[in-house]
């Protein structure tokens, strides 16, 4: 199939990374939020996000341009009619994915593949609500998108292999590498990480020590790039309870439950650096 134009549907940080790629590969590309102001603010992270690889010397002030004009702001879903790819890039809400796959399904041509980013949830639940399950597939990228190497596919068990291959195909041309997941809570990814964050945050809850202390032991002492408490902050805190929830929900097994220290986090609007502040105060 040929993709020409790409809808990307929730302009936060996964989705405005998400149009970002899609554009510097030549794609045209429709962005919606909840509002065309929401889209718009989007926007506006993409070109500040641009505009840090220009003063950096990796990228060409002509090809940021280039880039932010294939980019174009619509109010809502209505406004992707035309796409005939679509990834869904919204809050992780179960309830809120269902409703919105339902409104993509109306929207697009039947021929568009629809596409989710979610971290968790069933990609074959996902495609049940539409009328076309053979074309929904999960294509979760990694966070900040633009640097970030990795695509993990998911196919629920409907998804056809045309969809597969052209989503494959896609991601490649997005510069990415590929692995594929079964449909299963968090796939591999996340089963993973979300484990290890939660972990992270019994022992900070528990005082084995300072948020710091916990970092940089896993940092240093495992050589990861960041420590999980600071990695949560840049996933978001809602985020991360969002999937440890799912997990718990849907393996079963306590060992999932969320830390209490994380859903309080939660509570008091404390969602990481998208916000200001997290395990860590980001507003100095
Ligand atoms: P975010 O909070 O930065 O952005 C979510 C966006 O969804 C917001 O702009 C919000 O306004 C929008 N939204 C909410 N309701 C909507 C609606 N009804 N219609 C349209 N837009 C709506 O979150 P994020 O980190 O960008 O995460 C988005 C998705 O990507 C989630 O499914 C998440 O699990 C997944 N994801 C996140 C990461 C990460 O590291 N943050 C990594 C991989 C995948």
């Amino acid at each position: 199939m040929s993709i020409q134009t790409i809808a990307v549907l929730g302009a936060g940080q996964m989705g405005g990374g998400i149009a970002q790629v899609a554009a510097q590969a030549g794609y045209q590309v429709l962005l919606a939020d909840v509002d065309l102001a929401r889209a718009e603010a989007g926007k506006a992270g993409i070109d500040k996000f641009m505009s840090k690889a220009v003063a950096k010397g990796k990228l060409a002030e002509a090809d940021k341009q280039a880039a932010l004009e294939r980019i174009t702001c619509v109010d809502g879903i209505p406004g992707l009619a035309k796409a005939d790819f679509a990834i869904e890039a919204a809050t992780e809400n179960i309830e809120l994915k269902k409703k919105l796959f339902r409104q993509l399904d109306e929207v697009l041509g039947p021929d568009a593949i629809l596409a989710t980013n979610t971290s968790s949830i069933s990609i074959t639940m996902i495609g049940a609500q539409t009328s076309r399950p053979t074309k929904v597939v999960g294509m979760h990228f990694m966070n900040p998108v633009p640097i970030m190497k990795l695509v993990e596919l998911i196919r629920g068990l409907p998804t056809d292999d045309a969809t597969y291959e052209a989503t494959r195909a896609l991601a490649e041309k997005l510069g990415k590498t590929v692995i594929t997941s079964k449909d299963s809570p968090g796939f591999i990814v996340n089963r993973i990480l979300i484990p290890l964050i939660n972990e992270a945050c019994f022992a900070l809850q528990e005082g084995l020590g300072s948020a710091e202390d916990i970092d940089t032991g896993i940092k240093l002492g495992l050589n990861h790039p960041m420590g999980p408490l600071a990695l949560a902050d840049l996933i978001g805190l809602d985020t991360c309870l969002a999937i440890a929830d799912v997990l718990h929900r849907e393996l079963g097994d306590d060992k999932y439950r969320a830390a209490n220290v994380l859903r309080m986090h939660v509570a008091a609007g404390w969602l990481g650096r998208k916000v200001g502040r997290g395990f860590y105060d980001y507003s100095k």
